[in-house]
């Protein structure tokens, strides 16, 4: 069996990610919850073509500047590219696309035709806007219930503004509103509006309510404690008089670091953030903990609060000790062992805790079965995130528990195919193919390969000389010294005379760019160079040299049985 080639996406596909015609794939992609078309962005960014890659961007994921920003970006750790020298700035080259872009050259997908169902989306966060955007797209009429006064769910109500700057969130939001997309904000389902009225008056309804119930302390003192999104919130909305001198906060994750930044650009001297984790198994990121060491946060691990010291009216400290292990139960309750019986304190102004979210699924008023999970949070197919309730979805971290903006996007978009399948053909299985087509229309296909490709590793990439070793470009942050004490953005991007030598270092991996090495090194001539890049053209003389495998910079060829061993 000759050679077959695996190559880059060239059509705007929404869904799947994949196509039958990519069997190989690079690590950054299969690392990516919101599947982003990575490999396709950098070849076009690499060429300057921002507005281009803008809308590739934009087919799979609506909100390419907040995960640009705000992503862990496991990509990056995943990278073919750091056995070589380091990994891309994938993120950083995201959102430079999205913030250089010129929006005004950058297409709009067409709406398909009126579908004249009316869909429910409950929530505006990413999950929810998501769904609204392909939804939309897909020709539904969707209205979005949001209890906030704002769309754009965590991000625009709890991520800091010096993280995600508020205009960011409100461009993309907007984006999403073009489509015709109706929005009832402060409007809560179950207090403005009834669950049963929803189901009544819409086809179809997608639950991405979030997490937003904040578990307390279960200690002391603990109701003289801030819930740390409701402070976020707060700050969000513009209240300056939350914090004294001395803050402590309890949790370790990101949530805690955002409260710990924040408290810092509001004026506090001496923030303290106290976690049960040790130092090497934080939930924050490294990212944030080198961050908060730099702007002289105090960090002390492996302790639990005992209680909450107050005077009657607000905290005047805590008083906590050292443990030897904690464990989370299925529900996520916290259980320590104390390693001592010493107690000592910290005086602190406030005292906020960051120890983790819960659903609320209150306004479910019981009278539909659905099913929870232990953790509380709502139970679907997890391949079509249909509830067990006829018409009912539901996405994002109202099914996963507290995640990621990314992985909200994913499921988003997930469930609007989903949706839309329900819609128009009353079953959610074959998702097919959902794609932008030339002339800009968006289009559904019933089939559609789901099967899963091979996933390209280092060591399959053969002919990685023909890249030159070259410098990671990386965003740029403003010093320590000078972001605690302001709330400018604290990451300012990639530069732009960076960007596409950034772009150029991507190995491509598992995708075929036309470079024409394998042509080249192809011992019986048998290859030859067409528009879309390489074929076979004497099929019956190829000997299996294995050549043009060895001579792919990009680990793009496929051999199949009996010559798998050489793949
Ligand atoms: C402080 C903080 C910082 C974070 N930082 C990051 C980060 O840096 N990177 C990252 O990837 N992730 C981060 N996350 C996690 C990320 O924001 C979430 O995983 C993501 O927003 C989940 O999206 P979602 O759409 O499921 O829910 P949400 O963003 O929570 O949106 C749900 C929306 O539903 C609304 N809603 C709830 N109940 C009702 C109701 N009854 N009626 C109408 N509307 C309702 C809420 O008001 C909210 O707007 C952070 C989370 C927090 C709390
Ligand atoms: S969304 Fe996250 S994982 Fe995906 S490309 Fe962006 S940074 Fe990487
Ligand atoms: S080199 Fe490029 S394609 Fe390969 S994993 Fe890194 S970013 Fe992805
Ligand atoms: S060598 Fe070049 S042209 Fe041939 S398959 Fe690899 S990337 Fe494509």
């Amino acid at each position: 069996m000759p050679p077959k080639f695996s190559k880059e996406m060239m059509e705007k596909v929404i869904f799947p990610d994949r196509l039958e015609y990519q069997p190989r794939t690079s690590p950054c992609e299969a690392h990516c919850p919101a599947g982003n078309p990575i490999q396709k962005a950098h070849a076009l960014v690499k060429e300057n073509r921002v507005e281009e890659a803008l809308e590739y961007l934009r087919c799979r994921n609506p909100f390419p500047g907040i995960t640009g920003r705000v992503c862990a970006h496991p990509c990056e750790q995943a990278c073919n590219r750091k056995e070589y020298d380091d990994s891309l700035s994938i993120r950083a080259l995201e959102r430079f696309s999205a913030d250089h872009a010129d929006l005004t050259r950058v297409a709009r997908p067409r709406r398909r035709e009126g579908s004249g169902k009316k869909m429910a989306i409950i929530g505006s966060g990413p999950a929810g806007m998501t769904c609204a955007y392909y939804s939309a797209l897909l020709g539904h009429d969707v209205t979005v219930f949001e209890t906030a006064p704002a769309l754009g769910g965590i991000p625009r109500m709890a991520i800091p503004d010096f993280r995600l700057p508020k205009d960011v969130v409100d461009r993309e939001v907007g984006r999403v509103l073009e489509t015709g997309v109706h929005a009832r904000t402060n409007t809560a389902v179950g207090r403005d509006i009834g669950f049963d009225e929803i189901r009544r008056e819409f086809d179809a309804c997608l639950i991405a309510a979030g997490t937003w119930k904040e578990r307390s302390l279960d200690v002391p003192g603990a109701e003289f404690s801030l819930p740390a999104v409701w402070f976020l919130r707060q700050v969000a909305l513009g209240r300056r008089d939350l914090i004294g001198d001395k803050v402590v906060i309890m949790g370790g994750g990101g949530v805690a670091f955002d409260c710990a930044f924040t408290a810092k650009r509001l004026g506090a001297n001496e923030v303290h953030v106290m976690c049960v984790e040790g130092e090497t198994n934080m939930c924050a990121s490294m990212e944030d903990i080198a961050q908060a060491k730099a702007e002289g946060v105090f960090i002390l691990n492996s302790r639990m609060i005992s209680q909450v010291l107050h005077d009657g009216i607000k905290a005047t400290g805590i008083e906590y000790f050292q443990i030897s292990s904690f464990e989370f139960d299925e529900k996520g309750g916290l259980s320590v062992k104390p390693a001592t019986s010493e107690r000592n304190t910290i005086p602190s102004d406030t005292v906020i805790s960051a120890v983790g979210v819960l659903p609320d699924l209150g306004f479910l008023d019981g009278k539909e079965h659905f099913r929870f999970t232990p953790k509380g949070t709502l139970e679907v197919d997890p391949k079509t995130l249909a509830t067990t309730v006829d018409g009912v979805f539901a996405a994002g971290d109202i099914v996963s528990g507290p995640a990621t903006v990314a992985e909200a996007v994913g499921s988003g978009r997930r469930a609007a195919i989903a949706i839309d399948r329900y819609l128009v053909n009353g079953r959610t299985t074959n998702l097919g193919l959902v794609r932008i087509s030339d002339e800009g229309h968006v289009v559904v296909e019933d089939s559609a390969s789901e099967s899963e490709p091979h996933v390209v590793a280092y060591e399959e990439i053969m002919n990685v000389d023909h890249f030159e070793k070259q410098e990671r470009r990386a965003s740029e942050r403003v010093p320590p010294g000078v972001s605690s004490r302001s709330l400018e953005e604290i990451d300012r991007g990639l530069r732009e005379e960076h960007a596409a030598t950034e772009a150029a270092r991507c190995f491509h991996c598992g995708h075929c760019t036309s470079c024409g090495c394998c042509v080249e090194d192809c011992a019986g001539l048998i290859l030859a160079m067409a528009e879309d890049g390489p074929r076979v053209a004497y099929y019956e003389e190829c000997w299996h040299c294995g050549c043009c495998r060895i001579a792919c910079p990009s680990g793009a060829v496929l051999y199949e049985f009996p010559l798998n061993m050489l793949v």
